[in-house]
């Protein structure tokens, strides 16, 4: 038969009886159970032979069966073949032996030596003492197991099943006994189970055992029941096999199981400790930010949206001079001008509102002392941690000193040191300015005059530079008194001031305004105990001649301020169309000479000179032509100013002296007779100051092959006056280099006599002003004695120039004078008419034929 133990205690805990309940029933049950035992074995004794020997082979082939019982699957039950055994004892001789194989079927399923000696005993005497009740009631149900086959059956698979429920039900009650907890309903059902089915089964074998027995004897019998045997043991060891298998999946699962535990309870422990370490993290950035924030150099303050002061740290408070209770929910625009608050407000909005990330502004604050602050301001969100909204973080920077020294870079940058007043830089902006205002407004009226004091340069001379910057200083603190307020005095240098008449009603104002000006400079200045009167001259202009450029209107001003010098001095003149004309007919001109030199369209005209003790022909003076090709010939007292002026009288005197050394030097080599002819070239300021005079020389000797001693390089006296330290060195060279040089225009430069000794000169060119009125007797007679006089005693020769008749020619012979030129001697020759001259008159003294020359002239002009 099954094994019902096996149902109520494999788990029971392997300790002695406690309670005195249990202990009780423990005893009682023993003691029955031993009764119902003591019993089987007497009743069995008193059997025949065979059949005491069948109770003991049924009770010892139930213990032996015991040893394999049959696990049910994922169930604590089992049953073995020994019920089998215990059932057909039972049919065959009665309950009472059926008992002893019963408590030994139970004995050798339950002795394990794992449990408590107590429990098997208690469940051995049991299952004899149940076997003796059940089986009672079984032959009382069935008194001759004889009888019918089915009836049989039936009786024993009920009887199987109500023994395993007696026994399941009295090993829960026990235990129940043993843990003070009576069973459930549903642990007695359940008790039950796979089990009780199997007990049925066995019971019901060994009633086919026992009913195969009566048909076919004991022989059979025992045949079928090795088989049954040994089906039994198959399955014992079947489901032994699949106990192991299930215990390796077991412990597979078990093992994936605590694996995936652990997993799982390390990436609980490493997600727990990140978290400890983000919330370390964020204490110590925390803790920084408000250590940062608290003792940064610079001001920083949390601001709320609407621009509140929420937080200040002591940089701020020291910044503004202001107390952390007066600024805190103060509005920040509040410290502002309303211009940069409403700057400020605007960004914060824009930060705000995500269009950006951040604001850099540069504001002015109010110290509390009323000072400005000039502080750079940056600012962009921040999240406070714990905080509900967002707020601003500003960084505020004292810039201050940046702002004033750039403030004072500026002032300087635009300021004249000397005076304080506005410098040519500045005035250029303010009449930009007013120039862009005013090709807004049309009606809006200005005037640029332009003002230059007539005897600066003699103060300066004079007096020294420390008594001319006092008198600069002075008149223009005299000026700037007489300004109106909207009006802007500028000094562009040296002694030129530059003043803005702005927001006229009428032009006439600005003339009245120069009136003003010229006025108030009359009255004298006390200079270094000297009374000095500075009157000035000054050009106007005015906006309504539609300037676009600030350069052309400040040109046109000194334009007018240089007629006023022209038309006396300490006045204004206007400028006017006529001027205007003037300068638009000069800058034509300037764009047509720099173009004819670029192509070569200027000519040399030559000039003889004579001894004029002889008449021979001692050299020519080389001039410059210019036949414009719609004006006709421009007069080089009008071409060459404007070639000074534009600097284009470097390449002009490179053109003639070229042109004028390759001509001679084609003559020379033509006509022998040439071969001591010398010749004049004229050099202007631009060419003894550029610097390069020497070399150009030079190569203009070394490509034409002129021989320098046949050179002679003319220079104004006015040249020699204002670059005489410049040019000594120049000078020396060329006369080094064996060329000759002449003074030219002598006379007329107030040169100090006394310089002539010290230059290296070797003629003077008397200017033709003195010729022209030279009289037997007159002041010029005497001055061109004087002059020749000096001349020859220095070892220079003396030129007179401007020769028009024959007394004047005769005077300048008797008063020694060595060579002259001279339209009664001959004006400027083109080139073809040179060799012609020589022919005509070689070494002819004078006269020569004014006419003949004057007809060649006009070849010229
Ligand atoms: P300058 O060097 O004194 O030249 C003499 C000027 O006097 C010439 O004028 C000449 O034509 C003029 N002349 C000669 N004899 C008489 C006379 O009897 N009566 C009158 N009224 N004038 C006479 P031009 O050619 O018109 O030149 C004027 C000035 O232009 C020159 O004066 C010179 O300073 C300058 N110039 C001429 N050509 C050149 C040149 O190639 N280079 C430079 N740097 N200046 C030149
Ligand atoms: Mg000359
Ligand atoms: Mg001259």
């Amino acid at each position: 038969m099954a094994d019902p133990a096996g149902t109520a205690s494999p788990r029971a805990p392997a300790t002695p009886w406690r309670g005195r309940l249990a202990t009780l029933a423990w005893y009682t049950l023993v003691l029955l159970g031993c009764a119902a035992w003591v019993h089987g074995t007497l009743v069995s004794l008193r059997l025949p032979l065979a059949g005491a020997l069948q109770v003991l082979a049924g009770t010892a082939l139930a213990l032996a069966a015991s040893r394999f019982p049959i696990r049910l699957s994922r169930t604590d039950q089992s049953f073995s073949a020994a019920s089998i055994f215990t059932v057909l004892l039972l049919l065959l001789h009665g309950p009472a032996a059926a008992g002893l194989a019963a408590a030994a079927e139970v004995l050798g399923t339950r002795w394990r030596g794992k449990q408590h000696w107590t429990a098997p005993v208690l469940e051995a005497t049991g299952a004899a003492l149940a076997m003796l009740l059940c089986g009672s009631l079984l032959q009382w149900l069935l008194p001759q197991p004889t009888g019918h086959t089915a009836a049989v059956l039936m009786a024993a698979m009920i009887f199987g099943g109500l023994h395993h429920a007696a026994r399941s039900a009295l090993a829960l009650t026990l235990q129940g006994l043993r843990r003070a907890r009576a069973p459930a309903l549903d642990e007695l059902v359940g008790g039950f189970g796979w089990a009780g089915i199997a007990h049925a089964a066995t019971a019901a074998t060994a009633a086919l055992l026992f009913i195969e027995r009566q048909h076919s004897g004991g022989v059979v019998m025992l045949a079928m029941v090795a088989i049954v045997a040994l089906l039994f043991t198959t399955l014992h060891f079947f489901t032994l096999q699949q106990q192991a298998d299930d215990a390796v999946r077991q412990a597979a699962a078990d093992a994936i199981e605590r694996e995936a535990e652990l997993a799982a309870s390390i990436a609980r422990e490493r997600a727990a400790a990140l978290k400890a370490h983000h919330l370390r993290e964020l204490e110590q950035s925390e803790r920084r930010f408000h250590n940062a924030f608290t003792h940064a150099s610079i001001g920083m303050a949390l601001l709320h949206f609407d621009g509140r002061i929420r937080q200040a740290n002591p940089a701020l408070h020291a910044l503004l001079g202001r107390e952390a209770v007066a600024l805190e929910s103060q509005l920040f625009g509040d410290l502002l001008s309303p211009a940069d608050a409403a700057l400020l407000r605007q960004e914060m909005a824009r930060v705000a509102a995500r269009e950006t990330e951040s604001l850099s502004l540069e504001l002015c604050c109010r110290h509390r002392d009323g000072s400005e602050v000039w502080v750079s301001a940056n600012s962009s969100l921040f999240s406070e941690p714990g905080a509900n909204e967002p707020c601003f973080i500003l960084q505020i920077q004292d810039i201050s000193a940046r702002r004033r020294a750039e403030h004072e870079l500026r002032h300087r940058a635009f300021h004249d040191k000397l005076t304080g007043l506005p410098n040519r830089e500045r005035f250029n902006e303010v009449l930009c300015a007013a120039l862009a205002a005013a090709q807004v407004d049309p009606q809006r009226r200005f005037a640029v005059l332009f003002l230059d004091f007539d005897r600066f340069k003699l103060i300066n001379d004079s007096q020294g530079h420390a008594a001319g910057d006092e008198f600069l200083v002075r008149a223009s603190g005299r000026l700037h008194r007489c300004l109106r307020h909207r009006d802007t005095l500028a000094r562009l240098g040296g002694d030129e001031f530059a003043i803005l008449a702005d927001d006229l009603a009428d032009d006439a104002d600005a003339v009245v305004l120069a009136e003003r000006l010229l006025e108030c400079l009359r009255e004298p200045l006390g200079l270094a105990g000297l009374a000095v009167t500075a009157s000035a001259s000054i050009g106007i202009t005015f906006s309504s001649m539609g300037y676009r450029s600030p350069e052309d209107m400040l040109r046109d001003a000194d334009i007018a301020m240089y007629r006023a010098k022209v038309d006396g001095k300490a006045r204004f003149a206007l400028f006017d169309v006529r001027l205007h004309t003037e300068v638009s007919n000069r800058l034509r001109l300037e764009a047509d000479l720099r173009d004819a030199l670029a192509q070569r369209q200027l000519t040399v005209a030559y000039q003889p000179l004579f001894e004029l003790a002889t008449g021979r022909l001692q050299g020519f003076e080389a001039l410059a032509r210019w036949n414009h090709p719609t004006l006709g010939p421009v007069s080089p007292g009008t071409f060459i100013p404007i070639a000074e002026e534009s600097g284009l009288v470097v390449q002009l005197t490179d053109f003639v002296l070229d042109t004028a050394c390759r001509q001679l030097r084609q003559w020379q080599r033509a006509n022998p007779d040439f071969d001591e002819i010398s010749l004049h070239v004229n050099v202007a300021a631009h060419d003894v100051a550029g610097g390069g005079l020497v070399t150009r020389v030079t190569e203009a000797l070394n490509r034409t092959g002129l021989l320098p001693r046949h050179l002679t390089i003319e220079l104004t006296e006015n040249i020699l006056m204002t670059q005489l330290a410049s040019a000594l060195g120049t000078l020396r060279q060329l006369r080094e280099l064996g060329v000759g040089l002449a003074v030219d225009d002598f006379g007329t430069g107030y040169s100090s006599l006394s310089h002539l000794s010290v230059l290296p000169i070797d003629s003077l060119k008397i200017d033709m002003s003195f010729v022209r009125n030279l009289r037997v007797g007159s002041s010029e007679a005497a001055v061109i004695r004087a002059i020749v006089l000096l001349g020859t005693s220095l070892g220079k020769r003396v030129i007179a120039e401007g020769i028009e008749t024959r007394s004047q020619q005769e005077q300048l012979r008797d008063l020694g004078c060595e060579l002259g030129q001279g339209f009664y001697l001959s004006r400027p020759l083109p080139p073809a008419a040179v060799p012609h001259l020589l022919n005509a008159a070689p070494t002819q003294p004078v006269p020569l034929d004014p006419l003949h020359e004057h007809a060649m002239d006009r070849h010229i002009h």
